[in-house]
C-alpha cells in the first residue's frame, strides 16, 4: 500500500514519536507492505521530484492508499489559511484534495484529530473531521474517503507509536476497526490512563501528592487527568518501560478532544478541596460521601508512602 505523510500545523512531535518506535520502523513498513511515497523525515527526493509525485497522486496515476496528516489544518488568519502554505497556496487546499484521493485518512496526533495546539487562537487550527468535541472539523461530518471511510483519529501529543503501528496493521490486513464516538480505535482509546497506573492504590484511599517527586496520587492537587483521559499510556508503556504517571508527572490529558485546556496543567481545579472534574462516570454526591471514608480507611503503608510506585 502507498502511504503519503503530510505535515501541517504541528510541531513534528508525532514524527519524532514514530521514529521512537521500539522496533525498526523501516522493517515495520516493509513487513506491512507499506511503500512510503513521501515522509518529510524519511524521504530523500528533491522538490521537483516531489512535485511530480504529488501531481501524479492528484491525477490518480499513483494510488494513494493511506494519507497521514500530522498537525491541524490551519485556517488563519481570517480563514485565509495563509499562516501555513505550500508553494504559495494555503496548505488546507492540498489537504482537502489529497483527502478525497485517499482510501484511508489518518489524523496523526491530537492537533490533526481535534485541533489541539493553535486551535484556540488566531492560527484557527481545526482537526480533520472534528473541532474539539464537535464532529465536522475541516472536512465536514459527511466526509468519506473514496473507500467510504471516515477519518481515523489517533490522538496524543504526541501519538503513541504502538497506536500507529496497530492502525497500520489493521488497515493493511483489512482487519475490522471498532471506533469510539470520537473516531478513535477502541482497542487503544477505550480505557483511561488511570487504568494501569501504579499509583492507583493511593488514589483509592485518597492519599494525595502535593509536589513533584512524592509518592501518592496526583489527581487531587497536581492536576492529573488520568481518570478522565482515554489513552493507552499505562497499558502500552512508552519505550516499553514507562509512562508519565509512572515517572511522577501528572497526565495532562493530551489525547482529549479539548486539549490543551486553557488553565494550568499541574493544578487541580477544585471547590473546597473537591476536584471540579471527577473521574469518568463518578457521581458527585457519592464521591463526596466516599472520599473521606476512603482516607480514614487508608493503610499505614500508603499514608507513610512506603508503597513504591
Ligand atoms: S496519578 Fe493520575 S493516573 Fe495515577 S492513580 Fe492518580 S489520578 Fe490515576
Amino acid at each position: 500500500m502507498n502511504l503519503y505523510w503530510l505535515q501541517s500545523g504541528g510541531c513534528s512531535g508525532d514524527t519524532m514519536s514514530m521514529l521512537n518506535y521500539e522496533g525498526n520502523i523501516f522493517k515495520l513498513f516493509e513487513n506491512l507492505n507499506i511503500n512510503i511515497l513521501w515522509h518529510p523525515s524519511l524521504s530523500a527526493i528533491d522538490s521537483n521530484t516531489h512535485d511530480k509525485l504529488l501531481q501524479d497522486i492528484l491525477d490518480e496515476k499513483i494510488a494513494l492508499d493511506i494519507l497521514c496528516i500530522e498537525g491541524n489544518v490551519v485556517l488563519g488568519p481570517n480563514n485565509t489559511g495563509l499562516f501555513d502554505t505550500f508553494r504559495g497556496k494555503p496548505k488546507k487546499e492540498l489537504i482537502k484534495k489529497l483527502s478525497y484521493k485517499a482510501s484511508y485518512v489518518i489524523a496523526v496526533g491530537t492537533c490533526a484529530s481535534f485541533g489541539g495546539i493553535g486551535s484556540y487562537d488566531e492560527m484557527q487550527g481545526v482537526g480533520l473531521q472534528f473541532h474539539h468535541t464537535k464532529e465536522g472539523g475541516f472536512l465536514g461530518k459527511e466526509f468519506r474517503t473514496k473507500e467510504g471511510n471516515k477519518v481515523i483519529n489517533l490522538p496524543g501529543c504526541p501519538i503513541h507509536p504502538k497506536a500507529l503501528e496497530n492502525i497500520l496493521y489493521k488497515i493493511t490486513s483489512k482487519s475490522p476497526i471498532q471506533f469510539t464516538k470520537r473516531n478513535t480505535d477502541k482497542e487503544y482509546y477505550n480505557f483511561t490512563v488511570h487504568q494501569g497506573c501504579t499509583r492507583n492504590e493511593y488514589h483509592e484511599y485518597k492519599v494525595e501528592e502535593k509536589d513533584f517527586g512524592e509518592r501518592g496520587c496526583m489527581f487531587f492537587h497536581m492536576g492529573c487527568k488520568g481518570p478522565t483521559t482515554l489513552a493507552p499510556c499505562n497499558k502500552y508503556l512508552w519505550n516499553e518501560v514507562n509512562s508519565k504517571t509512572r515517572a511522577g508527572v501528572p497526565c495532562f490529558g493530551c489525547t482529549r478532544s479539548d486539549f490543551p485546556q486553557p488553565y494550568p496543567f499541574f493544578q487541580t481545579r477544585n471547590i473546597i478541596g473537591t476536584p471540579l472534574e471527577l473521574p469518568k462516570g463518578v457521581d458527585r454526591a457519592h464521591y463526596l460521601a466516599y472520599k473521606d471514608m476512603a482516607w480514614a480507611a487508608a493503610p499505614q503503608r500508603l499514608i507513610k508512602r512506603t508503597q513504591r510506585v
